[in-house]
């Protein structure tokens, strides 16, 4: 029998942070839990509270072979500075690479599915509940996130789903955390570096996203564990 979402969605869905994060490891879900992370500009928070609660706790990272050269060293710094000790990384497979030559050009739907929902939803088969750093703070899609939501097959918790742009600096403050090398150069919300552009002072922290081509998510948030995936 799979987890029931409303059950905990009663039981911890008044938590967040690290609290909620600290309940769920220790709940029906331990062992069935995982992160995903994009190490991108805000990815050190979340991060830092799994590295306080449980630092092997899995952290799937995918390398979609678009990423930027800054994001794959930020990675190997914060597993050093955070002592995270189950990263893992999963990739598109040598078919999926082929079909998504360049198709960032003229068909991002296509290339963010060869490229990120395949691959995750081969990663995440053996987990019932996924954590991912989206917050309502982001706007477009995610302003009505909740902090558990039952995802049709997979759990999704967001622990920072009610944090604050201004939270969110204070906790790297606090904690000293180290920056993404990009985010000196204004890039606010980093994935591939074909889809992502610096934004201006004021503009929400995706607006640099798949700019101007009508695009605020990849896909893989808005589908089912096991049929289309779910994360980053
Ligand atoms: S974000 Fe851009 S480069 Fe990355 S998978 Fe999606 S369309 Fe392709």
């Amino acid at each position: 029998m799979g987890i029931d979402a409303q059950r905990l969605i009663r039981d911890f869905g008044h938590l967040d942070g690290k609290e909620l994060l600290a309940a769920l490891v220790k709940s029906d879900l331990e062992g069935r839990i995982a992160v995903t992370s994009s190490f991108g500009a805000e990815s050190a928070v979340l991060l830092d509270l799994v590295a306080e609660v449980e630092p092997g706790l899995p952290v799937i990272f995918l390398d979609t072979g678009e990423l930027f050269d800054e994001t794959l060293e930020y990675r190997y710094q914060l597993e050093r500075s955070l002592g995270l000790s189950n990263i893992q990384v999963i990739r598109p497979n040598a078919e999926e690479l082929r079909l998504a030559e360049d198709l960032w050009r003229d068909d991002i739907d296509r290339c963010c599915e060869l490229r990120k929902v395949r691959p995750l939803a081969r990663a995440v088969t053996g987990f019932d509940a996924l954590v991912d750093g989206r917050k309502r703070a982001h706007g477009f899609e995610r302003q009505h996130l909740a902090t558990i939501e039952d995802g049709n097959g997979v759990i999704k918790v967001s622990p920072l789903a009610n944090w604050s742009a201004e939270e969110i600096e204070a906790h790297f403050i606090r904690r000293n955390l180290p920056r993404h090398p990009l985010v000196a150069q204004n890039y606010r919300s980093i994935g591939c570096w074909p889809c992502t552009r610096p934004v201006d002072p004021g503009q929400p922290v995706r607006a640099g996203r798949w700019a101007g081509q009508g695009k605020s998510e990849c896909g893989i948030h808005t589908l089912s564990l096991g049929v289309d995936g779910a994360g980053i």
